[in-house]
């Protein structure tokens, strides 16, 4: 007799994350490889998270704060919000998880845009639900087109951002637009991974929107603080949703080096502004350089960039990892003719810039799409 997983296991796309420089170096026989795919912060952890955690390996054999108190602490007191409001979760995907265990059941409905960030389809296809996804229009999420697709059977949207792949956001204006008139028992999960890296002026803080709706936001440490590797993510949104997700938490979700570096990170102003001012002149490194090749992009407020190389599959991203560039193929996302890079320092975007030229040179089938 076989073994049988539950229905909706049968029908789970698993997410193919980006590889690891430690696996290509092993597969492809390179000694120097860089990754640009998983838009990690390529200057390191902050120092003052290094600093902390090395001060409290000696108590890593004591379980973590389960409700991470002090993180807590620190992180009310930065956003200015009460410390209650806020949910930790082993990376901020565990958040996803957290509100789809918590909220919705076999059958039930989650809108979410396409393309956008894989785990918000992967996670609710593991709880059954059913995914209505509504495309994007010229990179940008079609809010009015994603709340038309809210039904009474609707539990949960997702709206990254900004967003990952596209690297685009939605505005202040038409954020408010959306919110209004969506139904009460609808949650509105606003993922703001890139919170930090955004500059634009009519970029929402999906704090300002708290209370009117049942709207959860949520922030990481893995990006611009450089703590990927810890797991660290946070919720903001009012007691009765926390309340739920808490139900369904691990007790002890968030381990201890993760609460004691992400303390040490916020403290990091320095650090956080090195980041950001690596991604704004990488970015404009890198459009220029694009522009003089003739490939097309999509300009980011995010750290990573989304970019067109042919007119079909052309599989550039396999080409740049034999020459020790790991990039993110759009393959997942049935986006074959599109590569998703992470902005890096200048010295690997460099790199990226001369193997992506070597390629498009000397590729006889790949031509450049028209501007
Ligand atoms: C990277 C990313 C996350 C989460 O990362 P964690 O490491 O789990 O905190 C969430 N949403 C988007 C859109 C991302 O790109």
């Amino acid at each position: 007799m076989g073994i049988v997983p539950r229905k909706a296991v049968l029908n789970v796309k698993s997410y193919q994350p980006g590889k690891p420089i430690e696996e290509v170096k092993r597969e492809l026989g390179l000694s120097n490889v860089i990754k640009m795919a998983s838009n990690e912060n390529p200057l390191g952890p902050s120092p003052k998270a290094i600093e902390a955690i090395k001060k409290y390996l000696g108590d890593i054999n004591m379980y973590p704060e389960g409700g991470c108190f002090y993180l807590r602490q620190a992180v009310a007191e930065k956003l200015k919000i009460k410390p209650e409001q806020l949910i930790f979760g082993n990376g901020s995907d565990e958040l996803i998880e957290l509100v789809l265990k918590a909220f919705v059941d076999e059958g039930d409905e989650v809108v979410v845009a396409n393309p956008t960030f894989l785990m918000y389809e992967v996670a609710s296809s593991v709880h059954g639900a059913k995914i209505k996804a509504v495309p994007t229009r010229y990179f940008k999420y079609d809010l009015k087109a994603m709340k038309k697709a809210v039904s009474k059977n609707t539990k949960v949207v997702f709206i990254a951002n900004p967003d990952n792949p596209n690297g685009t956001y939605v505005t202040k204006y038409e954020l408010e637009g959306f919110l209004k008139g969506i139904p009460e028992d609808t949650i509105v999960f606003l993922d703001e991974a890139y919170y930090d890296y955004v500059e634009e002026r009519d970029y929402p803080n999906g704090l300002d929107y708290l209370g009117k709706n049942n709207l959860i936001v949520t922030r990481t440490f893995s990006k611009a603080y450089g703590l990927a590797g810890l797991r660290v993510g946070f919720g903001v949104s009012n007691p009765e949703i926390i309340k739920y997700m808490e139900t369904v938490r691990d007790p002890f979700n968030v381990n201890s080096l993760g609460q004691i570096g992400a303390i040490g990170a916020l403290k990091d102003k320095e650090f956080l502004s090195k980041s950001k001012k690596m991604v704004r002149e990488g970015k404009k490194f890198i459009y220029a350089e694009l522009k003089a090749m003739g490939v097309r992009y999509v300009p980011s407020v995010t750290n990573f960039i989304l970019i067109e190389l042919c007119p079909k599959p052309c599989g550039i991203a396999e080409r740049l990892l034999k020459k020790g560039v790991i990039v993110r193929s759009m393959k997942a996302w049935g986006m074959e003719n599109f590569i998703r890079v992470t902005v890096g320092k200048e010295s690997e975007n460099k790199r990226f810039i001369r193997e992506l030229k070597n390629i498009i040179l000397q590729g006889r089938n790949i031509i450049p799409p028209e501007q």
